[in-house]
């Protein structure tokens, strides 16, 4: 029972809407003096809605509090319906009333027992880059309410689907009678089958199903669409799961079936004749194949477009003019690499955040990792490891992906230079997606630093001998140095690499003048960064570690103003 009170014409207009919405919950005490209904409320309803103030309602409440788990939720509408604060009792009421007043009211919920409320993943959007519909929406609200809340939500039906975090609270694991959210291509229906499987539960309706299609020339978009609600309905299917139409190259024109997919919103996707005959399947025809050179095209059309490892669920049908089958796609895993940047919060891009933000499993070493910590969503599996252990790291991050979780493997600067999206690569097969998203690499972070030092062109060298031999990396160098490229040394010296830096400097120098400026970097753009601009010949290498990166110019190369130029266009002599 939920009590409401209210002192303004305003308020109890609201107090009556409340009423109206939730009419076998709200009990209305708007008619005696606002601290003698509110502590009515108080003694006698599970929950209080109070259209006073908070801290009206908190004075008059104040000598009453008792025990949060016996208490009744508070939640404080303000006079505008800007807001609803869950005062009391936010874990047990309020913060689910919050919510559920939004629904009638239209204000904000004010919530303040966990910081990461606002970085739960919203439901409203859950898995709709992947073409997830809600199918009740209505339920949005509600089950919402009880994610953002902490309470217990069962969620099925989205293993192997790369879905974004949802918080602990959320889980198959989660008691059944309770909320319930249902990933399912599965239509409810009266059948043996479903009975009542789906009730009170938040469906999303997954983009995996092909409807395979074949048919005569000339025949009907009404005899098409009856045949395919037929197949959907033997297989117990949701139309709104159907990803699209499939047929042969044949029938790429044939009105009746591309009638059926515009009115239904769906693509149609078509083959030739000679790969369909290649897939195998439960029901062939010869009398199909002497006709359209393919022994199958709606079963055959509807596994080939449903990729790799697809199953037929419902075989073919026949009607008069049609065939129709319908298969269903296992969904890929994503992996997302992820370069955050030099080290400012500010360098870590936007897609970046988004890309962490979408990430179910983070890996990465686990400095970088705590860098983001922050901007990771509740619920979100975090694998890190130590420095050294990039090719763990990895196959782990694929391994994730390819159990078709989205994971987002993260590294500082850019992933892809120096780092994990190589050995990533390496592992990973066609199976998964994959998506890079660049970041701002040492070399670059450093130059804007130390001024111009890349108007022109450059090479970046790693001076790390511990995965490459040392005749590569000094080959390398020679070439910089003949070809009178600005280089960048990225992992120039550590405490047991320490001869390889003024070996490889050396023979820059043989190439370009002593003056030659040398700019290096050290923590680029972090809270201890130390920026030098010297020479060739006064570069002393004991100042470099493995937390710098050195810049060596070309023989055009100059210092101006205090800064490291390089020319965009050299005039030769
Ligand atoms: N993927 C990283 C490079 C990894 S290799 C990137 O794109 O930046 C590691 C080397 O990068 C370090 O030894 C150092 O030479 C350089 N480095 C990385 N971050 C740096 C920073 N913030 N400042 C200076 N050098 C950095």
């Amino acid at each position: 029972m939920i009590g409401v009170v209210a002192a303004t014409a305003t308020g109890r207009a609201a107090a009556a809407t409340l009423a109206a919405a939730w009419p076998d919950e709200v009990r209305l005490l708007t008619g005696q003096k606002a601290a003698d209904a509110l502590r009515e409320a108080w003694r006698t309803c599970d929950a209080v809605v109070s259209f006073l103030a908070v801290g009206a309602t908190v004075r008059v409440l104040a000598p009453l509090l008792g025990n949060k788990t016996t208490d009744p939720a508070v939640v404080c509408v303000d006079e505008s319906m800007a807001f609803a604060v869950a005062v009391l009792g936010g874990h047990h009421g309020a913060n689910l009333l919050a919510h559920r007043l939004t629904g009638v009211l239209g204000c904000t919920p004010v919530v303040t027992t966990a910081s990461d409320q606002s970085n739960v993943t919203p439901l409203d959007s859950y898995g709709a880059d992947l073409g997830f519909t809600v199918h009740n929406p209505e339920l949005l609200a509600h089950v919402g309410a009880a994610v953002l809340s902490g309470e217990p939500v069962r969620l099925d039906g989205a293993a192997g689907w790369p879905l974004p975090p949802l918080p602990p609270n959320v889980s198959p694991e989660a008691p059944g009678e309770g909320h319930r959210i249902i990933v399912t291509d599965e239509a409810e229906r009266d059948c043996m089958c479903h009975d009542g499987r789906f009730e009170g539960a938040l469906v999303y309706r997954p983009k995996s199903l092909v409807v395979g299609v074949g048919s005569a020339r000339g025949v009907t978009a009404g005899e098409v669409a009856g045949l395919v609600d037929e197949a959907l309905a033997a297989g117990c299917l949701a139309a709104e799961s159907v990803r699209c139409l499939a047929t042969a190259d044949l029938k790429a024109d044939e009105e009746g079936i591309l009638q059926v997919a515009r009115e239904r919103g769906w693509d149609v996707v078509t083959h030739p004749a000679e790969q369909l005959s290649s897939v195998e399947v439960p029901n062939p025809s010869e009398v199909v194949r002497a006709e359209v050179g393919t022994p199958s095209v709606a079963e055959a059309a509807a596994l080939l477009s449903a990729g790799p490892r697809a199953e037929l669920v419902v075989e073919k049908r026949k009607s008069a003019n049609a065939t129709v089958a319908v298969a269903r796609l296992a969904p890929r895993g994503r992996l997302s690499i992820v370069g955050l940047g030099p080290g400012a919060r500010d360098l870590v891009t936007p897609r970046a955040i988004a890309a962490l933000r979408r990430a179910a499993v983070v890996v990465g070493l686990d400095q970088y990792v705590e860098q983001v910590r922050d901007l990771i969503r509740p619920g979100t599996r975090v694998i890190t490891s130590g420095l050294g252990q990039e090719e763990e790291r990895a196959r782990t991050a694929v391994e994730e992906a390819s159990a078709g979780h989205a994971v987002a493997l993260v590294g500082s600067g850019d992933a892809g230079v120096y780092a994990m999206a190589s050995p990533a690569l390496e592992f990973a097969d066609a199976g998964i997606d994959v998506e890079g998203v660049p970041g701002i690499t040492a070399a670059t972070a450093a130059s804007n630093l130390l001024g111009a030092p890349l108007g022109h062109d450059h090479a970046y060298i790693s001076l790390s001998d511990l995965h490459t031999p040392w005749e590569a990396i000094e080959r390398r160098v020679t070439a910089a140095a003949e070809g009178d490229f600005t280089v960048c040394f990225y992992n120039p010296r550590s405490r047991t690499r320490d001869w390889q830096l003024p070996k490889a400097l050396s023979i820059l120098a043989a190439h370009r003048p002593p003056d030659t400026p040398v700019g290096y970097v050290r923590n680029a753009t972090r809270p201890d960064e130390t920026v030098t601009l010297t020479t060739l010949a006064e570069l002393d290498p004991a100042r470099v570690d493995m937390f710098t990166v050195v810049v060596v110019g070309s023989s055009r190369s100059r210092t101006v103003a205090g800064r490291f130029v390089t020319p965009r266009g050299y005039r030769w002599a």
